[in-house]
C-alpha cells in the first residue's frame, strides 16, 4: 500500500528508507490537514473559555457515551468523579487492544489520530490534568512511529499552550496490561499485575494521583458529541438501546472488518446489513459476542440485542464489542479450548485461582470427553476467588459450550 498518497515512487522510497513512515493507510488525517479541516477548532473554544466545562460535561453525560474498552462506565460520570478529586490528577490512555478479535481502535488510530488526541486533550482540560500519558500496544509499531511524529507537531503548535504534557508509553506483548490497573503498574516502571480495589484508579491511580483512565476509542467520539449535542449520539440505537458501537467482526462473513452499528443491533442484523451476509456455503452456526471472554451463542439465540448488560442473562458479554461469527466448519468446542489456552497463557499469575484453574481447565479440555464436574468447580472458584477480570470471565467460553453445545461434547 502506498504509504505517502500523492507522492512520487522515489518520494515514498525515501520516506520508507528514513523509517520515518512505516505504513500510512488510505484517507490518512494528518495535523495540517486535521485542522485545516476544523480540527482543534473546538478544543481552542474549551481552552479560550468560549465553552464551560459544566456544560461540556454535561453534554457527556447526556450523549450516554460510555467506556469503549469493554467496561462500559459512563464517561461523563467518570469525569466528575475524577474531577471532584483533589489534584494533581493524571491522565491514562488505554491503546492496548489486545482482546482477540478487536481491532477498532487502530483502525481509527492509523486513520485520524487527531480526532482522538483533540478528544483527550478536552478530556483533560474539562477534568483538569497535569499530565496525560497514553499506553499504546507494543504490536502497533506502525501507529506508534505515525503517533509520535503527529505528537511533535502538535507539541510545536501554539494549541499546546498550557496544555498538560503527554507522554506516550509502549506496552510490552502482556494482555493483561489492557486491564486498567495493570495497564497502571506497568507505565509505572512495574511489572503489569492488576491490582486489589478499593481503592478505584480515579481515587488512588497512576504514581498513588486520582487518575482518569480512558479506552482510545471513547476520547475519539469527544469532538463529534460536543459538536453534534449529546442526542445526536444518544439517538442512534436499536431495540431501546442508544449510541453507537464499533464492532470489530471477523470469522466467517463476507466483509469483516470496523462496522459502526448502532448500540442494540442483533447479531443477524450485523450479519446481513453490514458484513455482507455470511461467506458462500456456509451457514451461521454461532458466534462470540465480545472477544475472548465474552462466551459464546449459538445462532438459534443471534436476536439477542448487542450493547452493555443485555448478554449478562446468557453469561456472555459485548466487552470491546469483538464479534466472531462461527460457521458449520466450526465447533464452539474448538472456540472454547483456544480460548482457554490462551487465558492460559496470558494469567499475570497473581492468584491462584486464575493462574492454576487455566492450566487446569486448558488441559481437561484437551481431553476427548471432558470432565463436567469437576471444569464446572473450576469455573466456580475462578469466578468467584480471581482478582481480576481475565481469571473472572476465563471459564465464559467453557460455560457456554457446556450450557448451549452439549450436542458437541456428547
Ligand atoms: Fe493475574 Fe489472573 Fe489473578 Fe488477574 S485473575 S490478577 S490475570 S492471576
Amino acid at each position: 500500500q502506498n504509504p505517502v498518497p500523492n507522492a512520487t515512487c522515489e518520494a515514498v522510497m525515501a520516506t520508507v528508507a528514513t523509517g520515518a513512515v512505516k505504513h500510512v493507510p488510505e484517507g490518512f488525517v494528518d495535523f495540517a490537514a486535521y485542522q485545516a479541516a476544523g480540527g482543534y477548532a473546538l478544543l481552542q473554544q474549551c481552552v479560550s473559555g468560549e465553552k464551560d466545562v459544566e456544560a461540556v460535561i454535561k453534554i457527556m453525560e447526556d450523549s450516554g457515551l460510555r467506556g469503549l474498552g469493554g467496561a462500559g462506565f459512563p464517561s461523563g460520570r467518570k469525569w466528575r468523579i475524577v474531577k471532584a478529586e483533589k489534584g494533581p490528577r493524571l491522565m491514562a490512555v488505554n491503546i492496548d487492544e489486545g482482546e482477540p478479535g478487536t481491532f477498532k481502535d487502530r483502525v481509527y488510530l492509523e486513520r485520524d489520530p487527531h480526532r482522538f488526541l483533540e478528544g483527550m486533550l478536552i478530556a483533560a482540560w474539562a477534568v483538569g490534568i497535569e499530565t496525560i500519558y497514553i499506553y499504546l500496544r507494543d504490536e502497533y509499531h506502525g501507529c506508534r512511529s505515525m503517533l509520535e511524529a503527529e505528537l511533535i507537531k502538535l507539541r510545536a503548535s501554539p494549541l499546546m499552550a498550557g496544555m498538560p504534557a503527554v507522554e506516550l508509553r509502549r506496552g510490552a506483548g502482556a494482555y493483561i496490561c489492557g486491564e486498567e490497573s495493570a495497564m497502571i503498574e506497568s507505565i509505572e516502571g512495574k511489572r503489569g499485575m492488576p491490582r486489589l480495589r478499593p481503592p478505584y484508579v480515579a481515587q488512588v491511580g497512576l504514581f498513588g494521583r486520582p487518575t482518569l483512565e480512558h479506552n482510545f476509542e471513547t476520547l475519539y467520539w469527544v469532538r463529534d458529541i460536543l459538536e453534534k449535542g449529546g442526542e445526536w449520539f444518544a439517538s442512534h440505537g436499536r431495540n431501546e438501546r442508544k449510541g453507537l458501537r464499533s464492532f470489530s467482526v471477523s470469522g466467517r462473513v463476507k466483509v469483516p472488518g470496523v462496522k459502526l452499528a448502532p448500540a442494540g443491533i442483533t447479531i443477524r442484523e450485523l450479519i446481513e446489513e453490514f458484513c455482507g451476509g455470511m461467506l458462500d456455503g456456509q451457514t451461521f452456526y454461532a458466534y462470540l459476542p465480545g472477544g475472548a471472554s465474552g462466551g459464546i451463542l449459538p445462532a438459534t439465540m443471534g436476536d439477542i440485542p448487542l450493547d452493555f448488560d443485555t448478554l449478562q442473562p446468557y453469561g456472555c458479554f459485548i466487552g470491546s464489542a469483538a464479534v466472531m461469527v462461527l460457521s458449520d466448519k466450526d465447533t464452539a468446542t474448538d472456540a472454547a479450548r483456544n480460548m482457554m489456552r490462551f487465558f492460559h497463557h496470558e494469567s499475570c499469575g497473581q492468584c491462584t485461582p486464575c493462574r492454576v484453574g487455566t492450566a487446569k481447565a486448558a488441559h481437561l479440555m484437551a481431553q476427548p470427553k471432558w470432565d463436567l464436574p469437576l471444569l464446572a468447580d473450576l469455573s466456580l472458584v475462578m469466578r468467584d476467588a480471581s482478582i481480576c477480570g481475565l481469571g473472572q470471565a476465563a471459564p465464559n467460553p467453557m460455560d457456554c459450550v457446556v450450557k448451549y453445545f452439549p450436542h458437541e461434547l456428547a
